[in-house]
């Protein structure tokens, strides 16, 4: 499915007069922007299905078996992530067991999530991008202000979104550990630098990851105007679970 979103004049209408004004109502997007919601990237029956809003925060359990699809709805939108063992959330997402184990530095299709007593939390069974980051980390107030100038204070990062989502788990800052940041584009030069430049996503474009055991997962829809890791142009992300259909035969 694809929208296309340009600012139009609403008319808000009240039980005594019809008001016009240019303010739209919901998001603001850049002229020609395309969202495409597109579907699940795993069979069987669809449990949850969620919109998440530009530069919101969202959070799911999940149980082993089942399979998140995260669709990139607007193309370029990052969305930063983090996984615990649901039961045991002291276990949770690990880029150097992860990256060590592959022995590669992006996450690609087949991709294990591992935690930090090396075990498997995830599985990357379906990507539609190159390459997906986990080494780029999550953007805060305190790193926007130190890299972009102090008039970005007011706006809050993805470190903010996790804080916020992460309380109503009962967890909080100690808990908040490095991230993956699925549809964002980090580039390991030949001399071992990163750089945050434009996406190789688009939209529609998706990941599917398979929970190995019971997961509680975060995602921040990144709010981050100052780089171009959003195509400066904060879009909505589509998250899907599914679970095999219980009649289907082996
Ligand atoms: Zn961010």
């Amino acid at each position: 499915m694809s929208i296309n979103s340009e600012m139009t004049t609403t008319t808000h209408t009240t039980a005594t007069r019809s008001v016009e004004s240019t303010i739209p109502v919901g998001a603001i997007f850049a002229p020609g922007t395309v969202l495409d919601l597109s579907g699940p990237l795993a069979g069987g029956v669809i449990v949850q299905d969620d919109t998440i809003a530009p530069l919101a925060p969202w959070s799911a359990r999940l149980r082993a078996g089942q399979v998140l699809t995260i669709v990139d709805v607007g193309g370029n939108q990052s969305a930063d992530f983090l996984v615990y063992n649901a039961d045991d959330t002291d276990e949770r997402y690990s880029v150097p067991d992860t990256l060590a184990w592959q022995g590669n530095a992006y996450l690609r299709d087949g991709s294990v999530l591992r935690s930090n007593t090396g075990r498997a939390l995830m599985t990357v069974v379906g990507n539609e991008i190159d390459r997906q980051d986990t080494i780029g980390g999550a953007c805060s107030k305190e790193s926007n202000t130190l890299r972009y100038g102090f008039h970005t204070e007011h706006q809050h990062g993805c470190r903010e979104n996790f804080l916020a989502e992460a309380a109503r788990h009962g967890l909080g800052a100690r808990d908040l550990v490095s991230n993956i940041n699925w549809f964002m584009n980090v580039p390991v030069e030949q001399d071992g630098a990163l750089g945050i430049v434009d996406g190789i996503s688009g939209p529609g474009k998706r990941v599917a990851i398979r929970a190995d055991m019971d997961v509680l997962v975060l995602i921040s829809n990144c709010p981050q105007m100052n780089n171009p890791c959003n195509d400066f142009n904060c879009t909505p992300l589509r998250a899907i679970i599914t679970e095999a259909d219980g009649t289907a035969t082996a």
